[in-house]
């Protein structure tokens, strides 16, 4: 039988016998729970028909997974001490390509383009915490024909991610992933499922990708400087956040004028309104200029 590493026996052997020694700046935990692996591939519904590409696969633990679940997986890993130990773990996988190199500068369309003639790839990765936004906006940004993203986060952010106005966590990063995805947080995960332990808890969160997305603005860039803006002084009103900004030059008549027109109160926070109403206040300002 192949030596699966979610058993965390496998896992310590490979590590002492390569003396693998743990990157604090990659971001590196490894999953070393069984049934985390299973509820990651069950709740990215990945078949034999897919092409999953896995960002970090670590020493290959969920890569395996993966492997076993879809036609074809290419696996982004940074770390050069992790090459040689993936191509021992996963030397019983021959539908496994490890590319080694940074997925911020690696050219996803391309891999996708190749690997599944363009056609929408589903993305599974148990993230480094240090980049999980710029990721994940990477993907959703650079029109990479996506399908799902399945992904281990920090909890804060997938709380962050999933949330609607009125929460605390609500924010600019909701509604950036809210423009292109639905998100569900599909499973809490505590700091003992990895090896070494990591200091927050983590949580495993899909994001399905809308086929278009729900709200449309005239100019999707204005709409995003908008929300950025608005979010920028937290628990000050939205007309300060707008006023204030570096990325707007609207002056306090323009901006009491757009807030008026939308309909909302001149005292309302930023955090109160909802994706739909950014596409209206976006609007507006647009026709302004
Ligand atoms: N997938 C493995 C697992 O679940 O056990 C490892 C996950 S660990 C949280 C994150 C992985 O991402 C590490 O292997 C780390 O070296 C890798 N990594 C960090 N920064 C990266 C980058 N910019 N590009 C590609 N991989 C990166």
């Amino acid at each position: 039988t192949r030596p699966y590493l979610g058993n965390p026996k496998y896992t310590i052997e490979v590590l002492q016998k390569y003396g693998f020694v743990f990157q604090k700046r990659f971001g590196q935990n490894f999953l070393i729970d069984t049934h985390v692996l299973d509820r990651i591939i069950q709740a990215s519904e990945i078949t034999k028909d897919d092409f999953v590409l896995e960002i970090g696969p670590g020493i290959g633990t969920m890569t395996q997974y993966l492997a076993d679940s879809a036609r074809e997986v290419t696996a982004v890993e940074i770390d050069d001490a992790l090459i040689p130990i993936l191509k021992d773990t996963l030397k019983e996988w021959d539908n496994v390509n490890v590319i080694h190199g940074d997925i911020l500068k690696t050219d996803i369309r391309k891999i996708a383009d190749e690997k599944n003639q363009g056609r929408p790839i589903k993305v599974v990765a148990n993230l480094p915490y240090y980049i999980t936004t710029p990721i994940i906006m990477g993907l959703f940004e650079s029109h990479v024909p996506v399908d799902s993203i399945t992904v281990m986060v920090q909890k804060e952010v997938a709380d962050r991610m999933q949330t609607g106005p009125g929460s605390k966590d609500y924010g600019a990063l909701s509604l950036a992933v809210q423009y292109y995805a639905k998100p569900e947080i599909v499973a809490n995960v505590p700091p003992n499922c990895f090896m070494p332990r990591p200091k927050v808890g983590s949580a495993v969160i899909r994001l399905t990708r809308h086929q278009n997305p729900p709200v449309t603005a005239k100019d999707e860039k204005l709409m995003f400087r908008i929300i950025r803006a608005s979010f920028n002084q937290r628990r000050k009103t939205l007309a300060n956040g707008l006023k204030n900004s570096q990325e707007l030059n609207y002056t306090k008549e323009q901006v009491e004028a757009a807030i008026t027109e939308c309909g909302l109160p001149l005292n309302i926070r930023g955090e109160a309104l909802t994706l739909e109403q950014f596409a209206k206040l976006s609007d507006i300002f647009f026709d302004m200029k």
